[in-house]
């Protein structure tokens, strides 16, 4: 079968034609076709040797395909969960093979009994284990996403929502936009979301408008242009969408502006509700906490190598909760994935075949926009 290896840090992937397909499915596992592969930020950093994991590693954790074979188990979590041989699913890199008995697989808020999403055993696809950029893949019936039947998503679309997508939902959770059942959550409230047009950002927007929120959406040049081309595809929902250029307008401009002028010694009135820090930056940062309003939530995603400088003041005598988001559970993850089918939600998407990985790559550090996809239907 076709794969893409990464054999060193920092060297491009190795394409092989004739790479070991994987054995049959044990246990909880399930053989799938991948149908598309997504390149996450993650897979760059990895890529870098940064994460100090084994190589040679296939990466990619966020990718589609269709189920192939089922393991004995896997057969008992697929008809519960109403899956079958031929169904197209999303997989999610995070968790195979759980142990089952941690405090994380036991205590679990829901989701399968024994299933921990952040158990510290459990290996994690493309980083740890095998991921997306190959024909076959073994994954774990219990880690996966059903994708509807109605709302035309195509595998190409799955595939970035199963990290990006599951993150950004999880933390818009944290940020109060929506319940844990994926409902909208008091809506006409304000949520700032920094780095708006990235990868995780663009679809933030969407989930947010189209849950009732007004969204303040960040973002510095380079982004403005596809985060414009999103807020325009809302239609109507994009109109509770304020566009902020951070270069161009300070924070007190950007609340006056939204807000208008606080009264004298009320200035913590005036501001948002919540706010999601994506970028890897104290300016982003800086922003995401001067722009809520006194007892707001900011949701931190990403931070910078060598970490922030926060004033203590501002979860102390402002009440600020500051809290941390990484990927997200299973219930959370079906509950985006049926959301952005009723809604359309979608991520922007350039495809490349699997043999032209490293011409992806290579656009990824240009910063070309959008999430970058291997579609493995297409032809070099
Ligand atoms: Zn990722
Ligand atoms: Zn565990």
């Amino acid at each position: 079968m076709r794969a893409q290896i990464l054999e060193s840090f920092n060297k491009p992937y190795t394409f092989k034609s004739d790479h070991p397909a994987p054995p049959a499915p044990q246990g909880y596992e399930l053989l799938i076709r991948v149908q598309a592969a997504s390149y996450c930020h993650t897979d760059a950093v990895f890529a870098s040797g940064a994460m100090q994991q084994g190589l040679p590693r296939i990466g990619s954790h966020e990718f589609s395909g269709i189920i192939d074979s089922l393991g004995p188990e896997a057969e008992k979590v697929a008809e519960k969960r109403g899956l079958k041989k031929g169904d197209l699913v999303g997989v999610p890199g995070r968790a195979f093979n759980p142990c089952g008995e941690c405090s994380e697989c036991v205590h679990n808020d829901g989701d399968m009994p024994g299933y921990g999403v952040w158990c510290t055993r459990a290996r994690n696809l493309g980083l740890t284990r095998d991921g997306g950029f190959q024909d076959w893949c073994l994954v774990d019936s219990r880690q996966v996403a059903r994708v509807p039947e109605t709302g035309g998503m195509r595998a190409v679309d799955i595939a970035p929502l199963m990290c990006a997508g599951v993150t950004v939902w999880n933390s818009l959770e944290a940020a109060g936009v929506q319940t844990a059942e994926g409902q909208a959550n008091g809506e006409g409230k304000y949520v700032a979301i920094l780095g708006a047009g990235g990868g995780l950002g663009h679809l933030g927007v969407q989930f947010a408008a189209k849950l009732g929120w007004n969204v303040v959406a960040v973002d510095t040049t380079p982004a403005m242009g596809m985060l414009d081309d999103v807020v325009k595809e809302l239609g109507e929902d994009g109109k509770r969408v304020h566009v902020v250029d951070a270069l161009k307008e300070s924070v007190e401009d950007v609340k006056n502006r939204i807000f208008g002028a606080a009264a004298q010694g009320l200035e913590g009135e005036k501001g948002c509700d919540s706010s999601i820090i994506l970028p890897e930056s104290q300016a982003a940062f800086d922003f995401g906490m001067a722009v809520l309003k006194n007892h707001g939530t900011c949701v931190a995603v990403s931070f910078p190598k060598d970490g922030w400088k926060f004033k203590p003041g501002d979860l102390v005598f402002r009440h600020i909760k500051l809290v941390g988001v990484l990927t997200g559970r299973n219930r959370q993850l079906q509950a985006m994935v049926d959301f952005a089918a009723k809604h359309g939600v979608r991520a922007r998407i350039r495809t490349y075949p699997l043999e032209q990985l490293n011409g992806l790559v290579e656009d990824y550090h240009k910063g070309v926009g959008g999430k970058l996809v291997v579609d493995m239907q297409l032809k070099p």
